[in-house]
């Protein structure tokens, strides 16, 4: 196909771990779904991230939740006709291109690169390393572009910076993918604390932190209702404080309602009104995403053939790349020797 007809590529994805929030749905998923006319799309079940703190999951439930997480994301509409849907592991390339950038990457601008919240207790190898298998995922794809939201920048970064320093090592085979930052709703925090942003991670101790895409009527309601609010009645985008902000801006990117008319509606109403609409918004946007899911999900059969197609094709562009990127490095690679 001629270049100037190929769409360009994006590769995202999410860890199979704790549960998929109202925050990935607005912030990642429903961003994805409208990106896959534009680009050539691959979504990830990333799971091999998910075993970087091997106490916090065993081998059954991750094996599970990777399945939740292929389920939702075609709830949500990902179409496995448009976009290839696949389990990261299932990809042997992502690890082998791992290895090689790992090898070239200096340890202190590892360190620098690990999350605070993360770093908490004993940080294994892995933990360390997750930038490096990150960028494996873009580069390996030879993606033009990673959409991501605001708390992702650094790490496309850091993408950037591993492939010059392959390209200068080695042989011009890297190209520093572009972030496509996201611009609406695009950071959704805490309900219990709204100066964090919400996380599958702390959703998963914390009560209250989170609205999960498999929440019940209740659940929405009791997060929504009980979320931190100050004490005062302004309903502004412009001058409500963080916890009433958060509400707005999920709001806003639920309803697809401008800023102005928002305000207008709830002009001089109580938070408490806020709350209530928003608990019906909320309910309303994932029952059908809910209903889909549980049909896809009984079906595991279906699932795990598009599973299969989706690593198939991610293999047919893997496979070549890392051959010829394993030339490059200098390790024989049977038919296509550099010398
Ligand atoms: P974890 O605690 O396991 O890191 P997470 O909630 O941060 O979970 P990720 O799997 O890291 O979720 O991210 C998946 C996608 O969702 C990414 O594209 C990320 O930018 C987006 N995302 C994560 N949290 C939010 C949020 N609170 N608001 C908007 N987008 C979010
Ligand atoms: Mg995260």
């Amino acid at each position: 196909m001629p270049a100037e007809q190929r769409r360009k590529r994006i590769v995202s994805g999410s860890q199979p771990t704790g549960t998929l929030h109202i925050g990935n749905y607005v912030g990642a998923l429903k961003s994805w779904v409208g990106n896959q006319d534009q680009y050539e799309c691959l979504f990830l079940v990333a799971d091999m991230y998910a075993i970087k703190n091997p106490e916090a999951i065993d081998a059954a439930k991750l094996r599970e939740k990777t399945l939740e997480f292929a389920a939702l994301f075609l709830a949500c509409g990902i179409d496995p006709n448009k976009s290839t849907i696949f389990i990261q592991s299932q990809v042997p390339a992502h690890a082998q291109l791992a290895w090689v950038l790992s090898c070239l990457t200096p340890l202190e601008r590892l360190q620098r690169q690990v999350y605070e919240s993360e770093s908490g207790g004993g940080v294994s190898t892995g933990l360390l390393l997750l930038p490096v298998l990150l960028a494996a995922d873009i580069l390996l794809y030879d993606t033009g572009f990673v959409p991501i939201g605001e708390d992702q920048r650094q790490h496309v970064e850091f993408v950037s910076y591993i492939a010059r320093r392959f390209n200068s090592l080695y042989a011009p085979l890297m190209k520093s993918p572009q972030p496509l930052i996201r611009k609406k709703g695009t950071l959704i925090m805490g309900l219990d604390d709204p100066t964090v942003k919400m996380s599958k991670s702390i959703g998963a101790t914390r009560k209250g932190h989170m609205i999960g895409l498999l929440d019940s009527a209740g659940d929405i309601k009791n997060a929504i209702m009980s979320a931190a609010t100050d004490p005062g009645n302004t309903i502004s985008f412009k001058h409500s404080k963080a916890g009433v902000k958060n509400l707005l801006v999920l709001y806003e990117a639920l309803s697809g309602m401008s800023r102005a008319d928002i305000e207008k509606e709830l002009k001089d109403k109580s938070y408490e009104l806020l709350k209530k609409h928003l608990v019906d918004l909320v309910a309303d946007t994932l029952r059908p995403i809910q209903q889909k899911y549980y049909q896809i999900r009984d079906n595991t059969d279906y699932l795990e053939a598009i599973l299969a197609t989706g690593a198939e094709h991610a293999r047919k562009i893997a496979d070549p790349r890392i051959e010829m990127i394993k030339g490059a490095v200098g390790f024989r690679t049977g038919a296509k020797n550099l010398d």
